[in-house]
């Protein structure tokens, strides 16, 4: 049997279908691309609403499935956009109410982490979670997914989006960043902030810009700014690892699909003798697999809601929702 599980807390609405040992049977997603600067909370959610219904039936199509396997849907209850998870959370209940399923909450976060764990074959990883809205360093202990150290301002993604749009690109900037940093090898100074466990990234966006105005070209830019944003979250990735006494690493995300990102921090790991594991890059973007996965672990731990107590939580936190899948 099946889990199908939808995924809508910002730009990516997904639908996956998963089975028991995180096999994906079915996968179908739609990623809104506004037509000119950053996401705009309810344009992406009105094409949530419209694209929904027609993947959901792509990806019970794919896995050649009905709603008869399906044991229970799952959705990203937070956190993200409102009126993007509100559209996800109204087609879940919809489908759990027709079909006559129970309806699992997941968080959006955990489902990172869970989709790599199983990918992986690690036990016990830390995640480096590196998206558009979202930056953590997230580690399991006494009983809860703890963020152990965070952006303090904006999501690396966001980030990069942000500086290519302000350097006359298009939404999503990261992959386009990462092909132009290939063309750079000028190291410009950048600020490096850390601090503690946490990094911040807008000093560092006003300063590209001043320094593109000075005349640093797109792909020098581009290479400093990667050398120092993945600097930054590979050194707090390591002192989580010294911390906790781990060694091995999972990536999620969508900046984790970047291969610069990928080798720091898997030289970093291997030079501490560990262990780094990057998911397909399908399964590191937001996707309707994680949560289908991380709701099937949910549901055999006993883990449902009712519809009229499934509101969506746009700031929900990580380290407040339960995993009684996971031994404290
Ligand atoms: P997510 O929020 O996890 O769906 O990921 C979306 C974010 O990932 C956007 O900010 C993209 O710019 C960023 N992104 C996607 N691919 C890459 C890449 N190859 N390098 C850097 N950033 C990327
Ligand atoms: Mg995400």
């Amino acid at each position: 049997m099946a889990i199908l599980g939808i995924e809508s807390t910002a730009h990516t609405a997904s639908v996956g279908i998963v089975g028991d040992r995180a096999e994906v049977l079915g996968l179908a997603s739609d990623m809104y691309r506004p037509p000119a600067g950053g996401i705009h909370p309810r344009e992406a959610a009105n094409h949530h609403v419209e694209l929904l219904p027609g993947l959901v039936r792509q990806a019970l199509d794919a896995a050649g499935v009905g709603p008869e396997s399906i044991d229970a849907v799952a959705f990203a209850q937070g956190p993200g956009l409102g009126p993007c998870l509100r559209a996800g959370a109204t087609v879940a209940r919809i489908l759990a109410l027709s079909w006559e399923k129970p309806l699992v909450p997941v968080n959006h976060c955990v489902a990172h982490v869970e989709i790599a764990r199983v990918l992986s074959g690690l036990d016990d990883p830390l995640l480096l979670y590196a998206s558009g809205g979202n930056t953590q360093v997230i580690a399991y202990g006494r009983g809860r997914y703890r963020v152990l150290g965070e952006t303090l301002d904006v999501g690396i993604g966001n980030f990069l989006d942000k500086l290519w749009i302000e350097l006359g690109g298009t939404f999503p900037g990261g992959p386009a960043l990462e092909l132009e940093a290939r063309q750079g090898h000028e190291l410009v100074e950048l600020p490096y902030s850390v601090h503690g466990m946490d990094v911040a990234f807008s000093g560092m966006l006003t300063a590209a810009l001043a320094q593109h105005r000075k005349g640093v070209g797109r792909p020098d830019l581009a290479f400093s700014v990667e050398s120092t944003a993945y600097a930054m979250l590979t050194e707090i990735t390591e002192r989580a690892l010294a911390h906790r006494q781990r060694d091995s690493v999972v990536l999620g995300g969508g900046v984790a699909c970047n291969e610069r990102l990928r080798s720091m921090v898997r030289t970093m790991v291997e030079e501490r003798g560990g262990t780094m594991f990057a998911p397909p890059r399908a399964m590191c973007v937001d996707n309707g697999a994680m949560i289908a996965w991380t709701g099937r672990l949910a549901f055999d731990a006993g883990l449902t809601v009712p519809v009229e107590s499934s509101a969506v939580q746009p700031r929900q936190r990580t380290d407040l929702v339960p995993t009684p899948w996971r031994p404290a």
